[in-house]
């Protein structure tokens, strides 16, 4: 039996008071703690920033026994250690990083149920050693952390993950708590099932987070773009960037910090010691701006990231939500920006036709994919469409995106995509040759380059009859037909080949309305004078 401690009290809120120092509970903190206590099981849905550790550590000070966590972060356990000291909670943890020494005392502390949580890494617990030592103390609960880590189709798949499924078989008195800030329902039910949480009860926080500012930009340069963005609205303000390959990381902090930006890399790539400095340094001092791999973010809880800048395309909107959703956990005003272009649309597009796993698992990414377009290329608010996304039904608009904030004016694409499917259609025809979107905007333009002649294009019927459209706007047509899956992309270069939905569009069947990218996004906001 674990030895009462001063800060043990049958209260939750009095905890929340006494040992955490803050008012109210939110959201449903207060419900899902006394499910918790009470000894049932939860799965517990909340945004980045919305309060899920309270719903266990307090959980963990009230019932008898010691909190075992699972949490992935390994290198933030000693973080989270300290800021439970700090508050005067008793907590260890015990992962592969640790001397011999530091892992008897925190088992030992363990055993005497003289900690109140132990944080755990979920390799560990596939082990023989750490089960039989589990089986010598009292446990209280067992809360997995970043649950959805658990799921194959995620960003973050754990394979230890899937062997947490043996708690509930091993320890089945002991109530579960699984939590997560994705918000899917195919997520969570996937969760629910391998961790078999068949009778938790689910709590699902709405997650709109209002203070953030969306906005999607067309790409044109966008390390120029950024600098506009970060000089104009965020002087002096931290930040994340996410890139998608490593020398765009480190291209990318360069260029920043050669502008006066300071700016630090953080990839895969970086031995384990750089990225460990870095991400301390980001933490600790002010202003500074990361720019990373999606490598980076996950359990990084720093309150006043002002904006969140996307270089490249998410590959979903799960990963778009959970990046952007590191930006303003103060809950103060920031930006969600996203430079996106048809680069963008052709790269991850080639990226899953040429992505290992079978047909389903292609289908899958292409799906993800789609619906990340979807958001890219709406005319509706943003924060709606993402809302809906995740199963919130949201009618009106925000006020704060960029679609609402300046309303991009729709038009009927469907002579333009005629035009161009035309094109398309007609270099079908030499399928052993590579004509990517650029030649056939050459040739809607009637532009004679060299490509263009030597193939002899400028004698088609499609040759010039695009001169209504700039190059920029054509390559928004190619864009948005890519998204709607009224165009495809295939091999190596790019090549635009029709789709089985191509026929209707060409057929007269199907019209198509398209966004017409607004000159300049007035934000609502001014920048701040530092
Ligand atoms: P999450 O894990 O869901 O991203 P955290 O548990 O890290 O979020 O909480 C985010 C921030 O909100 C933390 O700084 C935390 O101390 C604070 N917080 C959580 N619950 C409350 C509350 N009831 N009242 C005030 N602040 C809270
Ligand atoms: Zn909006």
């Amino acid at each position: 039996m674990a030895s009462p401690t001063d800060l043990r009290t049958d209260d939750p809120v009095e905890v929340l008071r006494r040992v955490f120092g803050y008012d109210a509970f939110r959201g449903f903190q207060q419900e899902v703690i006394e499910h918790v206590v009470a000894g049932g099981d939860a799965l517990v849905l909340m945004p980045t920033g919305g309060g899920k550790s309270l719903c266990y550590q307090i959980p963990a000070l009230v019932r008898p026994g010691v909190a075992v966590v699972i949490s992935p972060l390994i290198a933030l356990m000693q973080d989270q250690v300290d800021a439970l000291t700090a508050v005067g909670v008793r907590a260890g943890f015990l992962n592969s990083t640790q001397d011999p020494e530091a892992r008897r005392r925190v088992e030992a502390a363990f055993v005497a149920g003289e900690i109140d949580l132990l944080y755990l890494a979920p390799e560990a617990l596939g082990t023989r050693a750490a089960q039989a030592l589990l089986d010598r103390g009292q446990i209280a609960l067992f809360a997995i952390d970043e649950a959805h880590c658990v799921s194959q189709w995620g960003h973050d798949f754990r394979p230890d993950y899937l062997a947490l499924s043996m708690l509930h078989e091993r320890w089945p008195q002991v109530p579960r708590i699984a939590l997560t800030a994705t918000a899917t329902s195919a997520t969570r039910d996937e969760i629910a099932t391998r961790l078999r949480l068949t009778d938790a009860r689910h709590f699902v926080a709405s997650f709109d987070r209002p203070n953030i500012q969306y906005r999607i930009v067309p790409k044109r340069e966008p390390r120029k773009q950024l600098l506009s963005l970060l000089r104009d609205e965020h002087p002096g303000d931290a930040g994340i960037v996410y890139c998608l390959s490593r020398a765009s990381v480190e291209k990318t902090a360069e260029f920043l910090t050669a502008n006066g930006i300071p700016a630090l890399p953080y990839h895969a790539g970086l031995d384990a010691a750089t990225r460990a400095r870095n991400q301390q340094r980001f933490l600790r001092e002010d202003g500074l701006v990361m720019v990373a791999t999606i490598a980076f973010g996950m359990g990084i809880d720093k309150p006043d990231v002002r904006f969140v800048a996307h270089l490249d395309l998410p590959k979903s909107v799960e990963g778009y939500y959970q990046e952007t959703g590191r930006a303003g956990r103060d809950g103060l005003p920031s930006t969600a920006w996203l430079a996106y272009g048809l680069q963008d649309v052709v790269q991850q597009r080639k990226m899953i036709e040429t992505s290992e796993g079978d047909l389903a698992h292609r289908r899958n990414l292409a799906a993800h994919l789609d619906a990340m377009l979807a958001l890219c290329e709406t005319v509706r608010c943003r924060r709606s469409q993402l809302l809906d996304y995740f199963g919130e039904r949201s009618t009106t608009g925000c006020g704060n995106c960029d679609t609402c904030l300046n309303p991009p004016e729709s038009w009927d694409g469907t002579v333009a995509a005629q035009k161009l499917l035309s094109t398309v259609f007609r270099l079908d025809r030499e399928r052993n040759q590579r004509f990517g979107a650029g030649h056939c905007i050459d040739i809607l333009l009637g532009r004679a380059t060299d490509k263009v002649t030597q193939h002899g294009h400028d004698s088609l019927t499609v040759f010039g009859i695009g001169g209504e459209l700039r190059e920029a706007e054509w390559r928004g047509v190619v864009r948005q037909l890519l998204a709607e899956g009224l165009l495809a992309v295939e091999g190596d270069y790019g090549t635009l080949a029709l789709t089985d939905a191509s026929a209707e569009v060409l057929g007269r069947r199907r019209t198509v309305m398209m966004r017409r990218e607004p000159e300049r996004v007035a934000t609502g906001r001014s920048s701040k004078p530092r």
